[in-house]
């Protein structure tokens, strides 16, 4: 039993109905065996979103869930280095096969699809749109209970292809204490609301170092404004997490999955809560 109330079910519900964006020509595809399928994206760059995404997709899995993670931060893939995975992806002519850590995490990338890390993949437009649908129509996912896409920032192509053909449950939205100042990240949260996307919450990261001496929390870009953003949409604010140096190290070494923390442990179950909450929120709705 999980810490949010949500059971594992080996029977996955049928597809939900959804309504496409305005203007749309794409089709939202199917939910098949994932049970959950969030969208985790941020306002601009550097504000650990792929950290963020793996340390969730940790936390899941020790609470006994199966989880994916589809990296769709074509340009700056960075999911493979985090968890030690390396590519080809493979084909025998029935769907792709995604990698699979230790940890037991599944997961495809666009890095996979390049033979060097350092080679920046440059995709856009119907490009970028079959990609997405490649990445998680044509892979073997199996059954999942969470399938966790790590979009690349902003407005792009990526979240707008991801919100138009996903079958998203919802949106997590990760902000540092710098983004706050400038709200950047309104643009990609009204960009979500606007394509019926649910908002779950707002995941601060980098928010306070804890003081090695007293554990006291230093907040050095002054008081959060994470909590007037969150009410601004209503939604919560799902984790403030701290300046960690082993999320770094552990990253560096490729094996950030398998940590955690208390306040790693305060995101996965906010997070938990804040999809179980999303989901009373839209029934109501509808
Ligand atoms: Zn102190």
């Amino acid at each position: 039993m999980s810490a949010g109330g949500q059971t594992p079910s080996p029977t996955p519900p049928a597809a939900a109905p959804r309504r496409a964006g305005p203007g749309s020509a794409l089709q939202r595809m199917e939910k098949g065996a994932i049970r959950q399928v969030v969208a985790i994206g941020s306002g601009k760059g550097g504000v650990g979103k792929s950290s963020v995404t793996v340390s969730l997709a940790g936390e899941l899995l020790r609470r006994g869930h199966s989880v994916g993670i589809l990296d769709a931060d074509v340009g700056g893939s960075s999911i493979p280095k985090l968890v030690g995975a390396k590519g080809p992806l493979l084909d025998r002519g029935e769907g792709i096969e995604p990698a699979v850590t230790a940890g037991g995490l599944r997961l495809v990338a666009s890095q996979f699809l390049v033979e060097e890390e350092e080679t920046p993949v440059v995709w856009r437009g119907p490009l970028v749109t079959r990609l997405i649908m490649q990445f998680y129509g044509g892979v073997n996912w199996g059954t999942l209970d969470y399938l966790l896409v790590d979009m690349a920032p902003g407005t792009s192509d990526v979240p707008l292809t991801v919100f138009q053909t996903l079958p998203l449950d919802g949106m997590l939205f990760i902000v540092s204490p710098q983004e706050l100042a400038t709200l950047i990240v309104k643009k990609a949260m009204n960009m979500a609301r606007d394509l019926h996307v649910p908002l779950l919450g707002v995941v601060e990261n980098l928010a306070y170092l804890a003081c090695p001496h007293c554990g006291k929390e230093v907040e050095p870009f002054g008081p959060s404004r994470a909590k007037t953003l969150a009410e601004e949409y209503a939604i919560p604010v799902v984790a403030r997490l701290p300046i960690d140096p082993a999320v770094s190290t552990r990253g560096d070494a490729g094996t950030l999955l398998d940590y955690s923390s208390p306040a790693l442990t305060q995101l996965g179950d906010g997070f938990l809560s804040a999809l179980s909450e999303a989901k009373k929120r839209e029934l109501t709705v509808l």
